[in-house]
């Protein structure tokens, strides 16, 4: 059982699926999506969440695990200009091309176009540290994230200083330090609190470009639903999970809305389903906190020495 039917929850299935197992995906609303679900009016439809497809290669890489290359199930389009950044009465429209990109900064901040390219590539320096040592480790101990790489590349960059001080050994203009700040929203940070490591984002951001799923981001979810089908995955919508059977630190059982499945149990949903009152255990205790504390989370969290 794969609780949840969003991105997470159907690439959990799926590769379940694929293993060998028999999978099913119980969701509480009537489509699937989650926070990337479709909203459809007439014959319009709405991305209700995310609008940015960045980082193709981990979808990329999903679909290749999973024995299918996706561009058989949606295309992607580069979006030329990247985006538009408003700030106050200043428009900075961001070209999707690094070299165009160098020109355009330069004619808000003089040397600021060298800048840009020595910026762009450290960053992707540490973005490509970032998909070979963070992304893909399970992260079990503390020895995990004691790696001689990571801790060179954090004093060398002096990584334990904000995102905005990091930032600002490049650029001095607002316009240029608030287009390489902002990214840290989307790791719910502000740039004057979370460490200069965020600046990794800027690399997909800048340096690869903004993507967007033809059709809308539904496409990105129909296939993946499309894809699991294939491998066998069923999908039960309106089957909201209200509890859940622990045996030791896993999962055994899950009571829905309209049964009792007896199954080992991945959960995809935000924590604040497992950590609700709702979410109770048939003997009415909350469920025990068993994802285990990852010392990974410690690069992203550490407070700033600004
Ligand atoms: C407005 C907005 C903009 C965003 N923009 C971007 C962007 O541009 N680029 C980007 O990469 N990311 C973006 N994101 C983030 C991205 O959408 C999410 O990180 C991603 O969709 C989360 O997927 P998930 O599967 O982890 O969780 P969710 O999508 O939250 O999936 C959890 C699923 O579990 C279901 N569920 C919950 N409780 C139960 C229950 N008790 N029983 C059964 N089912 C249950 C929910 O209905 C949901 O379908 C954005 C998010 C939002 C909200």
């Amino acid at each position: 059982m794969v609780v949840g039917a969003g991105i997470g929850g159907l690439s959990v299935a799926a590769l379940l699926a694929r293993g060998g197992v028999e999978v099913e995906v119980l969701e509480k609303l009537s489509s699937p999506g989650g926070r990337a679900r479709t909203l459809r009016v007439g014959e319009y439809k709405f991305d209700m969440g995310p609008s940015w497809y960045l980082m193709p290669e981990v979808m990329h890489g999903l679909f290749r695990e999973l024995g299918r290359d996706p561009s058989d199930y949606f295309k992607l389009k580069k979006l030329n200009p990247s985006f538009k950044l408003k700030v106050g009465e200043r428009d900075l429209e961001v070209p999707s091309n690094v070299e165009e990109l160098l020109q355009v900064v330069h004619r808000v901040e003089r040397g600021a176009g060298s800048k840009m390219s020595v910026y762009i590539s450290t960053v992707k320096q540490m973005y490509d540290l970032a998909l070979k040592k963070l992304l893909y480790r399970p992260f079990e101990s503390l020895i995990d994230i004691i790696d001689p790489e990571i801790l060179k590349e954090v004093r060398s960059l002096n990584l334990l200083s904000s995102l905005h001080n990091f930032n600002r050994k490049f650029f001095s203009s607002d316009l240029l330090l608030k287009l390489v700040d902002f990214s840290s929203v989307f790791l719910g940070g502000d740039p004057y609190r979370v460490p200069g490591l965020y600046a990794l984002v800027n690399y997909p951001v800048l340096g690869q470009g903004v993507f967007y799923p033809e059709g809308g981001f539904g496409n990105v979810v129909e296939s993946l639903v499309s894809l699991g089908t294939e491998l066998g995955v069923t999908y039960s919508y309106e089957e909201e999970v209200v509890g859940v059977e622990v045996k030791g630190d896993r999962m055994s059982a899950v009571r829905t809305s309209k049964r009792r499945v007896e199954e080992t149990c991945s959960c995809s949903t935000p924590i604040m389903f497992t950590r609700s009152p709702c979410c109770l255990t048939t003997t009415g205790t909350s469920v025990p906190n068993t994802g285990k504390r990852r010392p990974w989370l410690l690069p992203l969290c550490w407070p700033t020495w600004d």
